[in-house]
């Protein structure tokens, strides 16, 4: 049986748990974090990360907990409509986009790793990983150590086994954060993903989660990487969605409780090539950390769990797997973080000649689209 130590349980983590688990690897997760939790509010998954999902055989009820719509739609300032464009749908009785609370898409991975079988030990890291002539011996932060067969570094943007093993680059910060705020649901709102423009400094746009529930975010830019006091978040929200109306004047007001207010810097880092060392390889935003513009950053996870869990079940060996997953993944993701940053951009200085976020935008989704 196949030992697999995976360090951190976030979505890619509790992901690969789940489908090594299922396969018959013996999984240990290594989480640092005291409990498993994720904190954060709404996620958008996009088709590729619902066809991701699908393969992973948890999409129905992840569609259960969330909200699918297959129209995007862009507004004016006003809340008038500008434009909309049919999202690619990548299944039968698929939608484009699922809205779903994060600690609710979370919570299903982790409920399935666990049922599969998965060990997880919280409070706890790596303080060192070697590479042997048949294995990988790690020691952790309690003093204790243990011998893989594979070894996966799912600890996310400022990983340590990044660190440790392949690179000392450090994410770049891109001058941007993201307000975004659980609420009700407009009545009468479209079922579409919807996108807000015409100011210059605040970027908004709403993800439905429920029938009567949906998440508004707004994009904004931020001077250095401090965080305003968790009590004011709304107030700040409010005030970067004032420029907008119609339909804004009524989710902006309903944004009051700090409980439902979330803030996230935006850092990006695509790791050079190769993503694997011997028996032990980088996976999600360990590897590939996006700024969140085309809300394909947990679906670039998804379907690296997936492509994993192909090569591993294709090559003869580990260090051969997780060389072919590394060359398999490493141009699909870096085109995310390179377009993400790309429009972050234009919204940070939106008369730059030749922004045209939209145009980018949607050739993304169709890119995306395409197989992996
Ligand atoms: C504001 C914002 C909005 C986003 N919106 C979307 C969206 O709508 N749709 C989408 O698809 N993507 C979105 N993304 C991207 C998505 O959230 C990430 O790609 C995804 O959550 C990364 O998951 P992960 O498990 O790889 O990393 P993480 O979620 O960072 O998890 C890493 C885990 O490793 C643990 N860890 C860290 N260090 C160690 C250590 N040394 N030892 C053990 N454990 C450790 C952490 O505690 C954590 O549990 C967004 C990102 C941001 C910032």
């Amino acid at each position: 049986m196949t030992r697999t130590l995976i360090i951190g349980a976030g979505i890619t983590g509790a992901a690969t748990a789940h489908l090594l688990a299922g396969k018959g690897h013996d999984v240990e997760i290594a989480e640092i974090g005291e409990e498993l939790r994720v904190l954060g509010s709404g996620i958008t998954l996009i088709s590729p990360a619902l066809r991701a999902l699908d393969r992973l055989g948890v999409l129905d009820e992840c569609m259960e907990h969330g909200y699918g719509v297959s129209e995007f739609t862009c507004l004016d300032i006003d809340g008038q409509e500008l434009f909309t464009f049919p999202l690619p749908t990548l299944g039968d009785n698929m939608p484009g986009i699922v809205g779903m609370l994060r600690p609710t898409l979370h919570q299903i991975l982790l409920d399935h790793a666990l049922a599969a079988g998965a060990k997880v030990r919280t409070g706890i890291g790596p303080t060192s990983i070697t590479n042997t002539e048949d294995g990988v011996q790690v020691t952790f932060t309690d003093g204790t150590e243990g011998s893989y067969d594979l070894v996966l570094g799912a600890d996310g943007l400022n990983s340590t086994v990044r660190a440790m093993l392949f690179t000392q680059e450090k994410p770049v910060f891109r001058e941007q954060g993201c307000l975004r705020a659980v609420v009700a649901k407009p009545a009468g709102l479209g079922d579409r993903e919807h996108d807000f423009s015409g100011d210059p400094i605040a970027h908004p746009g709403f993800t439905i989660t429920g029938p009567d529930s949906m998440y508004v975010y707004c994009n904004v830019p931020a001077a250095d990487t401090s965080r305003p006091a968790q009590a004011d978040l709304p107030r700040i929200m409010r005030d970067f969605l004032a420029p907008y109306g119609g339909v804004m004047n009524e989710v902006r007001e309903s944004i009051t409780d700090p409980e439902k207010v979330n803030y996230a810097l935006y850092e990006t880092i695509v790791t050079p090539k190769p993503w694997h060392q011997g028996r032990v390889a980088l996976i999600g935003d360990a590897a590939h950390s996006t700024t969140p513009q085309l809300a394909a950053g947990g679906a670039m996870c998804l379907e690296d769990v997936v492509v994993l869990g192909e090569e591993l079940d294709r090559a003869g060996s580990i260090p051969e797997a997780l060389a072919a997953f590394t060359e398999r993944r490493y141009e699909r993701c870096k085109f995310v973080v390179d377009t993400s940053v790309q429009i972050a951009a234009w919204q940070l200085r939106p008369d730059t000649p030749g922004a045209e976020p939209e145009v980018v935008r949607e050739n993304a989704f169709n890119v995306l689209a395409q197989p992996f």
